[in-house]
């Protein structure tokens, strides 16, 4: 092994890993496109996104050419008592791609401080009104959003990836997860437990947080959008705020430009992050409605109680800007149906195979479910070896590929997918 990559062995932490037993690790050399160019030459056909973020693909000229601009004005402000062009104009495109009760935009570094700052918005907006007790969430079985801790406390304690720290957590309430499947009406018990909920909790719940229409790192599952239009309906029954995070299905990766657009209906907080700046920085904002913003600026405290050092950091925002254009000036939502013949037809044959549980497409998301969980150590580099970026968790075999995919990528991309997964 090379002496770079046994530094990157010993010394850096990877997403979920161990510093004992590290798993391989392909080095990226450049990007363009679909394409990641490694180190010994090789290329591999992206079908991650960078984890639903690198919506565009890799090096793209309009997106370089928004973070040189900016740079040439300034890389950074504080947001303390000052404002830039490229803050104000990416919350006027927010606030207008929104559903209308959105009015209000809070800019956050990453996905998972969007959902903190959510939560302490709904906590706020209670204690404004006079109701402290309602400080507890309602979260969802298979849901998953984030890895700090207020966002681990509302991920599935159970499927999830945070039991771990169960005992330090926050203590909230769980419904099981969101059925039936896409596509399909729901029936009175889908809906039974959550109504259940509701009423017993109404008294200590600030609000419901789900994951619309696809709950993603908790299962890749999709679920029924009359649930998500019940469960609006129950939010509003109950006195219960509701958060929507799109965090992940955000920006067109759904079919609809987000996915509570599919139900319809309209949440009293919005997360948005990974695609925002089409993959290029972290970055995330949390909306709410001027009901929300409302309370909380006549409550107690009189104030919002965040402010991230790097809150509205221009180039984020103006990349965020030219990333939003570049999506909304072409014809995204015949492009995402292409993407979805192509993974439906590319993934179907998978349904035939004994080790396959199931196969699922939404959008640009393709799923194969798998009847035992995947082993990383030997799948990981067979896909490296057939020239593909695919990276499994559990028993899920996924890919959301970049948007700029051509047929025959996407159709190398699904083939060398099937046959790694028959051939481990
Ligand atoms: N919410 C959802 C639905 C997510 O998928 C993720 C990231 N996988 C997060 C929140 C957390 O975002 P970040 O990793 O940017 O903190």
């Amino acid at each position: 092994m090379n002496n770079d990559l046994s530094f990157d062995q010993q010394h850096l932490w990877h997403p979920y890993s161990s510093m004992t037993k590290p798993l391989p690790m392909v080095k990226v050399k450049s990007a363009c496109g679909v394409r990641l160019k490694l180190d010994d030459g090789r290329e591999l056909i992206d079908g991650m996104s960078s984890w639903w973020s690198a919506i565009h693909g890799y090096n793209h000229p309009a997106l370089n050419a928004a973070v040189t601009g900016q740079l040439e004005n300034m890389a950074h402000v504080m947001f303390g008592g000052i404002t830039h062009q490229p803050a104000i104009d990416l919350g006027r495109l927010l606030v207008e791609l929104t559903p209308e009760p959105l009015q209000q935009v809070f800019y956050a570094d990453s996905g998972s401080v969007a959902v903190e700052v959510a939560i302490k918005m709904a906590v706020q907006y209670w204690q404004s009104q006079r109701k402290p007790g309602k400080h507890k969430l309602l979260a969802f079985m298979h849901g998953y959003h984030g890895d700090t801790f207020g966002a681990m406390a509302v991920t599935d304690p159970v499927n999830g990836m945070h039991h771990l720290f169960s005992h330090v957590l926050a203590q909230h309430v769980f419904a099981p997860c969101p059925t039936p499947a896409f596509g399909q009406p729901c029936e009175e018990e889908d809906l039974a437990t959550v109504k259940r909920l509701l009423s017993e909790h109404q008294h200590e719940l600030a609000a419901v947080i789900i994951e619309p229409i696809v709950q993603g790192a908790g299962g890749m599952r999709f679920y029924s959008a009359d649930y998500l239009r019940a469960l609006r309906q129950l939010c509003d029954q109950h006195q219960v705020l509701l958060i929507a995070d799109e965090i992940a299905t955000g920006f067109g990766r759904t079919g609809e430009l987000f996915a509570c657009h599919h139900a319809n209906i309209s949440p009293d907080i919005l997360c948005l992050g990974k695609a925002i700046t089409g993959g290029y920085m972290s970055f995330a904002a949390t909306l709410c409605s001027e009901k929300v913003a409302k309370g909380i600026s006549e409550g107690e405290a009189g104030v919002f109680m965040h402010g991230p050092t790097f809150m509205a950091n221009p180039l984020t925002c103006a990349t965020a800007i030219a990333s939003i254009r570049l999506l909304l000036n072409q014809d995204w939502r015949s492009n995402i149906q292409r993407i979805q013949a192509g993974l439906e037809a590319g993934l179907a044959p998978a349904r035939e195979l004994a080790s396959v549980a199931d196969v699922r497409v939404l959008g640009a998301i393709g799923v194969i479910e798998m009847q035992e969980p995947v082993n990383m150590a030997v799948i990981q580099p067979a896909f490296v070896e057939a020239g593909i970026w695919v990276r499994p968790f559990g028993r899920l075999v996924y890919v959301m590929p970049p948007y700029v995919i051509s047929d025959a990528d996407l159709a190398t991309l699904t083939t060398k997918m099937l046959q790694v997964i028959q051939i481990i």
